[in-house]
């Protein structure tokens, strides 16, 4: 082992391997919510918005944008506008973890967003990797959801693709809805899906 280059690596190597074991170290607290009156509190948003070392406006804007509701930080707390389960907060602060914590490329989440021209990049200090985060369009409904062919259900056409077909998000999926208009809501019966593209007719 006295081969400078062996020394090179072994070290290397170990810059490797580190990471992989600190991943289970990473815990992300429970969301902690309730209830009250017409909205809904998250006790314990600043806590998790700091351990995930993240910009507590960020984090806020995230939630709300996929809420698709209104809401303000008070103390220590989030209180979002709407009544919103429990599961589907802890399901949204594991989506923006993903989105915007954790490395893709280490899986560590010692990472940082910056904005490179007008790109916001996750960039990781433990590997050096970057990437751009995803972009997400705000939704209501879980990030769960499964659609299924042959599926009917009533719909809120978002916008107009190229093609002039409304356009649905619905969870991951894009639906394409003949003839819609934005602000409408419609009831469509899905016809096919492929991949995370939703094809649909009017019933
Ligand atoms: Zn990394």
């Amino acid at each position: 082992m006295s081969d400078p280059y062996e020394a090179l690596l072994k070290k290397a190597y170990e810059q490797v391997t580190e990471p992989t074991e600190s991943v289970g170290r990473f815990t992300v607290p429970e969301a902690r919510t309730y209830i009250e009156g017409k909205t809904t509190v998250f006790e314990n948003f600043c806590e998790i918005a700091d351990t995930l070392r993240r910009d507590r406006d960020h984090f806020m804007k995230f939630l709300l944008g996929e809420l698709g509701t209104a809401g303000k930080i008070d103390g220590n707390r989030a209180i979002f506008n709407g009544k919103f389960e429990n599961t589907l907060i802890n399901n949204l602060v594991k989506s923006y973890v993903d989105d915007y914590v954790i490395c893709s490329e280490c899986g560590k989440p010692d990472t940082r967003l910056v904005k490179d021209d007008r790109v916001l990049l996750l960039r990781c200090d433990a590997c050096g990797g970057h990437r751009p985060v995803r972009k997400r369009k705000a939704r209501t409904e879980p990030v769960t959801e499964e659609l299924s062919e042959g599926a009917v259900m009533e719909v809120d056409i978002q916008s107009v693709s190229r093609r002039g077909d409304g356009v649905a998000r619905i969870g991951r999926y894009i639906m394409y809805v003949k003839g819609g208009k934005p602000g409408q809501k419609v009831k469509i019966r899905i016809t096919r899906i492929s991949g995370s593209i939703a094809f649909t007719e009017r019933v």
